[in-house]
């Protein structure tokens, strides 16, 4: 195969939910495999509801998940290329004006459905004359624009749902130009898919009836086809659309709620695929085990709490050096390295090591049960001498188990009681030595 050209093409209306990033994703995770292109292509032709500010938040949502792009253009800097294109298919008799209102058409479609027929448009337009034309114009009324479907079969091996079929003849004429002389989507998009070099179309499976359209179109414009793969959507735990929570499950408030990119990568990379969803370091290990063939046909079910457990085990591995900048600024005293290895594992993500620098190096109100008093004031005089290591904890335990004859739970629950004020939390090994000889004392009340 020669290395494939493939584009993400969001509009900028919104912000970027994990629907899109989905399709973002397995686009860039073929690219990457294959060493071929990701381009990025900002689909707004919808001027009134795209947005500079959505584009801009849009960039650095997936600057930020690493999906990164060769190169980027917006459509609305093409519409002169898009008109271009629309005159060739009036040149070639496949693009015709209609005049039909919005209310004239919901009518036709009614009829049609009452008399048991699918609601495809009747091609009226076509019957008429130059002179019809010329009275509804005179009359003040703008066409819009439709394009000519064969009325053949379109087909096409689909990368994921294999072999397609789309009977044009069952499809209403799509309208390319709106009256007001505006751009629907889908002959920008085939205008850039073709001048892009485009070879895969990897998108959601709502695209599969456009597909039948736009690959007539691309063929009418000279060009051939590319491979196409349509996804099944996401739909949310209970099987309802997941549209309807989009805003909550935007990748701004993900990043927000502490969930790590990898976790959102790793997650949405594997969803509704024959592989397990295990959490992956790196973008270039999922593009390793990307294949399109291992994508079912299933709606693929987006649960949140998966998402939190996924990110919560990735969290837990997480080095140091990936996490500092971020310990840092949540506190200066978890700039520190044994500290991150210490609490990491308590930490479903990575401001949850805050509580911990408190308990660790700050003042805790002790928790030390009436049974225990004596136990924990005797308890300082038997820690090990010098700086407390990683090898005080055990040592210190074992002569308090020889001297006091506790052993278990009843040894260790008070000592951690006391020196943390928690009843669960890192191993003590490690903790103790970040506690320190003074604080460990203080706090036993010694
Ligand atoms: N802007 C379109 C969408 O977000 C792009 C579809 C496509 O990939 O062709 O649905």
């Amino acid at each position: 195969m020669t290395a494939p050209v493939v584009r993400f093409a969001p509009s900028p209306t919104g912000r970027l939910h994990v629907g899109n990033v989905r399709t973002a994703l397995v686009n860039w995770l073929f690219a990457r495999r294959e060493g071929g292109k990701f381009i990025l292509r900002i689909d707004d032709t919808d001027l009134e509801r795209s947005t500079q500010e959505n584009e801009d938040i849009l960039k650095e949502d997936l600057t930020w998940l690493g999906l990164t792009w060769a190169a980027t253009f917006k459509q609305s800097d093409r519409f002169g290329i898009y008109d271009e294109a629309a005159a060739k298919l009036r040149a070639l008799g496949l693009l015709y004006p209609a005049y039909e209102t919005a209310e004239e058409l919901d009518v036709k479609r009614k009829i049609a459905q009452s008399r048991g027929r699918p609601p495809v448009y009747d091609r009226a337009a076509l019957s008429l004359t130059d002179a019809d034309r010329a009275k509804l114009e005179a009359s003040g009324v703008r066409p819009h624009w439709r394009f000519k479907l064969s009325g053949e079969r379109v087909e096409w091996n689909d990368l994921v749902r294999g072999p397609q079929s789309i009977d044009t003849s069952s499809v209403s004429d799509p309208v390319l130009i709106r009256e007001d002389g505006s751009y629907l989507y889908t002959l920008p998009s085939v205008v850039d898919d073709i001048e892009a070099g485009i070879t895969h179309v990897v998108r959601g499976e709502d695209h599969v009836t456009n597909s039948g359209a736009q690959i007539e179109i691309f063929m009418a414009l000279g060009g051939k086809a590319p491979e196409m793969a349509h996804m099944p959507l996401l739909v949310g735990a209970d099987g309802s659309a997941l549209s309807k929570r989009i805003g909550s499950l935007s990748v701004g408030q993900l990043r927000d709620q502490g969930i790590e990119a990898m976790a959102i990568c790793s997650h949405l990379a594997k969803l509704g695929t024959s592989d397990n969803i295990e959490p992956r370091n790196s973008l270039d290990q999922l593009a390793e085990e990307f294949a399109f063939s291992k994508i079912g046909r299933a709606p693929a079910r987006f649960d949140e709490a998966d998402l939190e457990n996924l990110n919560a085990v990735l969290v837990h591995a997480l080095p140091f050096a990936a996490v500092q900048d971020r310990l840092a600024a949540l506190d200066p005293r978890a700039d520190n390295e044994a500290f991150w290895l210490a609490v990491r594992e308590n930490c479903a993500r990575v401001s949850s090591a805050r509580p911990w620098t408190e308990i660790i190096f700050g003042r805790i109100a002790p928790d030390i049960a009436a049974e225990d008093k004596d136990f924990i004031a005797g308890a300082g005089a038997h820690l090990p001498a010098g700086e407390l290591t990683g090898a005080s904890w055990g040592e210190w335990t074992n002569t308090l188990k020889a001297a006091t004859g506790r052993k278990g739970k009843g040894l260790f629950m008070p000592l951690r009681k006391a020196l943390t004020g928690m009843e669960h939390g890192p191993e003590m090994a490690a903790v103790l030595p970040l506690i320190g000889r003074a604080r460990v004392l203080e706090r036993l009340g010694g």
